[in-house]
């Protein structure tokens, strides 16, 4: 019988790599942390049609990436493939709008899904972590929100790192847009995919990866020059903010990211040395989707998410060393086998005290112990010996400098919770 495999695009993370993982997973938490983002959590799976109208008809995603099944009430549903429009949704069913208390600062971390051709940085299940903060339009909040996802790559030691960033303006100022654009593209013979798409929604002849396409883009009118006074101000604050923190901008034209909610500030985190897949992270504006949504009102919003993969690859195509977090910091070593139910319960009672620590089983020899410690990481091994038993001590050896020493066994326990 063969062995079951895992699914092609869906990783596996182990250690030591599952390590890496959690490091950036914290960090950006924590970095969202400090600003007062709190932690939420929505299911994997929403009604299709929150995608179908949050991301929107018109986008690769909804056409071509959803993992959609029908369950047994043959109702659709589909994996989430972003945490924006389900964070939204949730949102509006527990009717935060009219809770008061806002901007509600959220965060979220977890799988996302999309039906795309695996490769390096692209993956059909990937992970990421993301804020959003609702109910406001203050460009404070937009300048804080790019500042804290720029400041989460920083820490992470990601230094080099494009922000590019876009004005899309309002819903209202694309009408006037939409008609020159799509005058523009009518001079062309735009592959029939690209075509059909212009007419859910012209920006997306943007994404196009069609041969050809982008030597039409680059030519094509851009949408911030059609923006209206009101979002051109709020833009200009905005920047204005960022700069001050000594954020550097790349102002793109371009860019308009993949998704249909995007209004005003929209932006990418890229790292420089990424080839093709050099995006670890965007967001930007959707004041639109709470409507799209089915809410009667504006209810506006902004938020990124950061992809844990593609920020893993790019630190580590920047050589940057990332911090091996010890699994265990106390291993504790039974010198003959007869002492293992002893070895045992000192490890409980570390444990139970609040340090971590481990030891190694299947009776090994003491050589064999002493390798498991290293492996584990631990700075401390705790020696439990025949004629130490008998005394009520320990010998405790740094397992970095091999200094050891034989202490009362209560007052180890004790030194290693300090430590
Ligand atoms: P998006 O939701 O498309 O704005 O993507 C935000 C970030 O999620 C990207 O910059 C990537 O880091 C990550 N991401 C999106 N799609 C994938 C994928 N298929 N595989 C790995 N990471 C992804």
């Amino acid at each position: 019988m063969d062995l079951p495999r895992g699914i092609k695009g869906a990783p596996d993370w182990l250690p030591p790599d599952a390590r890496a993982f959690e490091h950036v997973e914290r960090t950006v938490l924590d970095t969202a942390a400090r600003a007062g983002y709190e932690r939420v959590r929505t299911p994997i799976f929403e009604p299709t049609e929150v995608f179908a109208r949050g991301v929107g008809e018109s986008t690769d995603v909804v056409q071509k990436e959803m993992y959609t099944f029908l369950d047994k009430g043959d109702r659709s549903l589909t994996l989430r493939p972003e945490g924006t429009a389900g964070v939204m949704r949730a949102a509006l069913e527990a009717n935060v709008p009219k809770t008061g208390g806002l901007p509600a600062k959220w965060a979220y971390a977890g799988e996302f899904f999309r039906q795309e051709r695996p490769q390096a940085g692209r993956q059909r299940q990937f992970n990421q972590v993301g804020i959003e903060a609702l109910g406001t339009e203050d460009p404070v909040v937009d300048a804080e929100t790019v500042l804290l996802g720029w400041e989460a790559l920083q820490r992470l030691g990601l230094h080099e790192l494009v922000l590019r960033i876009n004005n899309l303006g309002d819903r209202e100022d694309r009408a006037a847009y939409h008609e020159h654009l799509n005058a523009y593209l009518d001079r062309f013979d735009l592959p029939a995919e690209v075509e059909e798409r212009r007419r859910l929604n012209p920006l997306r002849a943007f994404d196009s990866k069609a041969p050809g396409m982008a030597e039409i883009m680059a030519e094509a009118p851009v949408l911030s020059d059609h923006v209206s006074e009101a979002a051109k101000a709020h833009y200009a604050q905005v920047v204005e903010l960022l700069e001050a923190e000594g954020v550097p901008l790349t102002h793109d034209p371009q860019l308009v990211r993949g998704l249909d909610y995007y209004t005003r500030t929209t932006f990418e985190y890229q790292a420089a040395n990424l080839g093709a897949q050099s995006a670890v992270g965007g967001g930007g504006r959707y004041d639109g989707l709470a409507e799209d949504l089915g809410w009667p009102e504006r209810f506006p919003g902004i938020g990124w998410a950061l992809g844990i993969d593609r920020t893993l690859l790019a630190l580590r195509t920047d050589g940057v060393e990332l911090p091996e977090t010890q699994r265990v910091a106390v291993f504790v070593v039974a010198a003959s086998t007869d002492l293992a139910p002893q070895a045992f319960a000192l490890t409980s009672e570390l444990r139970r005290a609040g340090t971590s620590a481990d030891l190694a089983c299947d009776g090994r020899s003491l050589k064999a112990q002493f390798k498991a410690a290293d492996r584990s990481g631990a700075r401390y091994a705790v020696v439990l010996g025949q004629r130490e038993v008998e005394a009520g001590e320990v010998t405790v050896r740094d397992l970095f400098t091999g200094e050891q020493r034989t202490v009362a066994r209560d007052a180890a326990v004790a030194e290693f919770l300090e430590g």
